[in-house]
């Protein structure tokens, strides 16, 4: 398993929970969805009604499920949660619908991976508030329609370009998720390290900051490795050297890459001369899936100016030359 990799493990323990902001006052960064989200969710409070249907977009790791924690626990209701892949038939989500309470919260996760037929019942869920489903088969199926409460649907997806556009044009309210700076990484580090108990000082939290890809997630699963390391290699406190020390010895290196992210820029510069090349031909030269370079590869790469992605296909930049101590003349 890669260490830095962003995408969610599901055995969440007691201090994942409590390490997840509940409120939108500890959600740290993200100044622009904060603020509206401020004003959004005190609005629908006031007239004491359902939020706007909510979109939230980004990479894995940058907070979409806690987002959507967070405002369901804002709104004071209560809030159900699956997944596109696991409401395999339109019934699946009916139960769902039909469950819900006054002003309640649907959060599904991946929702660009909803099967059409599911998605067909969402349509009128969101726009009406109605649930219009067919029961039975043959001669005697009939179809029956049922007023749903009113409710907000909250979906999360990494490709914003993978939804219908029936489906995003239902969305009131998208916010977009950036990847984080350092600053607030180091926030959301040095917090994480109060509730493990951890002596850690700033500049500690910095260097694990620098080296956590933009992204909290992996923020958090550093300092627990750092913390490992810490306990059994030094007298408990995590400074700046310990912290270096550690993610050096877990093959994380000073730009937060690990081997799978400079396997991805050695093949585009050793195989295919800094490209650009098509992405099929990428994801079998490094025997990776095409979804896991697009999703979780290549997003920080990016925005970090390492590579781009034009039409032909994904180019290297200069830097990322510079990052192996290579000029672009070399290959
Ligand atoms: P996603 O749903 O986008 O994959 P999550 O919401 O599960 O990401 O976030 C991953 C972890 O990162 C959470 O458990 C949480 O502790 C932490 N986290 C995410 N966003 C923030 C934030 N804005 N402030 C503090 N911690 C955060």
């Amino acid at each position: 398993d890669r260490l830095i990799d962003a995408t969610e493990q599901s055995n969440e323990d007691s201090v994942d929970r409590a390490i997840r902001p509940k409120l939108l006052n500890d959600y740290t960064g993200q100044p622009h969805v904060k603020q509206q989200m401020e004003i959004f969710i005190e609005a629908a409070r006031n007239r004491g009604e359902a939020l706007d249907h909510l979109l939230i977009f980004g990479p894995p790791g940058l907070g979409k499920t806690t987002l959507a924690n967070i405002v369901a626990n804002e709104l004071n209701v209560n809030i159900k949660t699956t997944s596109g892949p696991v409401l395999e038939k339109a019934g699946d989500l009916a139960a769902l619908l039909t469950n819900l309470e006054e002003g309640d919260v649907l959060f599904i996760d991946e929702i660009h991976r909803l099967s059409p037929q599911v998605e067909e019942i969402l349509y009128p869920a969101m726009e009406d508030y109605q649930l219009d489903i067919m029961i039975g088969e043959g001669p005697a199926a009939r179809s029956i329609k049922l007023d749903l409460p009113a409710f907000t649907l909250i979906g999360a997806t990494t490709r914003a370009g993978s939804l219908t556009s029936p489906l995003r044009d239902r969305f009131g309210i998208v916010q977009r998720l950036e990847f984080y700076s350092v600053a607030d990484l180091s926030t959301i580090v040095a917090r994480s390290a109060h509730y493990l108990a951890l002596d850690m000082c700033q500049q500690g939290a910095l260097e694990i900051a620098k080296r956590s890809r933009g992204t909290p997630r992996i923020a958090n699963r550093l300092l627990r490795r750092v913390r490992d390391y810490t306990q059994v290699k030094s007298d408990g406190k995590v400074n700046a050297r310990v912290a270096e020390q550690a993610l050096d010895m877990i093959d994380v290196d000073k730009s937060g890459f690990d081997y799978m992210d400079r396997k991805y820029l050695l093949a585009i510069i050793e195989k295919f001369m800094g490209g650009p090349v098509g992405l099929d031909n990428l994801a079998a030269a490094i025997g990776e899936e095409k979804e896991t370079i697009e999703d979780v590869i290549e997003p920080f790469l990016i925005q970090q100016g390492f590579i781009q992605r034009t039409p032909r296909g994904r180019q290297v930049s200069n830097n990322a030359y510079l990052h192996f101590g290579l000029t672009p003349n070399d290959t």
